[in-house]
């Protein structure tokens, strides 16, 4: 998303002095920085190492994306088995020849200054964050939900006059509600709103609108399993039988 910025790509850069982007070149140095921009989720020993390592030679560390968030999609399995298990249900032995950790957003691990969600993020708000950090400031962080973007382009809700399962409720906006535009239902590829989400509520809409448990939990924990209201209610829900499917 940040080489697709083409029409500003040459600008941007022209103010910055980029130590190492290896998606954009193989140059590459190990040292001291202003600020970090770090993606995907602590999955391995090995790459939190890297993380502190990197967390230990920056100013400023900045989130980019929903795997260095919260932990992204690759986390729905988090919790649901320990990782011998894992391996013996797969592959019939219990060593684990993997380095590997439930996958987590970095804050679970080091102090993170600011996160841009998004699956992918998007680029203009990117841009905008870089604009600030060159103007001296951190830019401001959304805490309000999808909905509100939703109800300022005057959209249709989705939720309520067609009762699509739509979890703008309870995502952090800064899309400017894309998919409600679209007459598509919200799925949370930003990720819930920090410290806000009431996960619980939602979980009660969509029964209401006819969804069975199962799968509303598997919607809620798409994007959100690390989230932690997520993560107690699915926890709850899993102790319960589990659902037929959707509506
Ligand atoms: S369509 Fe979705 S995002 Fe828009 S107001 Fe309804 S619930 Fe919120
Ligand atoms: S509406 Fe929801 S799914 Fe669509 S881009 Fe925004 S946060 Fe992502």
């Amino acid at each position: 998303m940040i080489l697709n910025l083409e029409d500003e790509l040459l600008d941007l850069l022209s103010n910055l002095d980029v130590k190492s982007f290896i998606m954009a070149s193989s140059a590459h140095e190990e040292t001291d920085l202003d600020v970090a921009f770090v993606e995907g989720s602590v999955s391995t020993e090995e790459g939190l190492e890297r993380l502190k390592d990197i967390r230990k030679r920056s100013k400023i560390l900045i989130a980019i994306g929903d795997c260095a968030v919260w932990g992204c999609v690759q986390a729905m399995r988090n919790q649901e088995m320990s990782m011998k298990e894992r391996m013996r249900k797969v592959y019939d032995k219990e060593e684990n020849f993997y380095d590997v950790l439930e996958p987590k957003g970095l804050s679970a691990y080091v102090d993170v200054d600011l996160e841009i969600p998004g699956c992918p993020i998007d680029k203009i708000e990117f841009l905008n964050a870089v604009l600030s950090l060159l103007h001296g400031d951190l830019p401001e962080v959304k805490d309000y939900p999808v909905c509100v973007e939703c109800k300022l382009n005057e959209y249709q809700c989705l939720l309520v006059e067609k009762g699509m399962p739509c979890l703008g409720p309870i995502i952090v906006a800064g899309c400017n509600a894309l998919c409600p535009g679209l007459g598509v239902d919200c799925i949370g590829c930003r990720g819930p709103i920090r410290d806000e989400t009431n996960a619980a509520e939602e979980l009660n809409v969509l029964k209401e609108k006819g969804y069975d448990e199962k799968y509303i939990k598997n919607r809620l924990k798409f994007f959100g399993a690390n989230f932690g209201e997520i993560a107690k209610l699915s926890k709850m829900l899993e102790k319960k039988q589990p659902g037929k499917g959707g509506k």
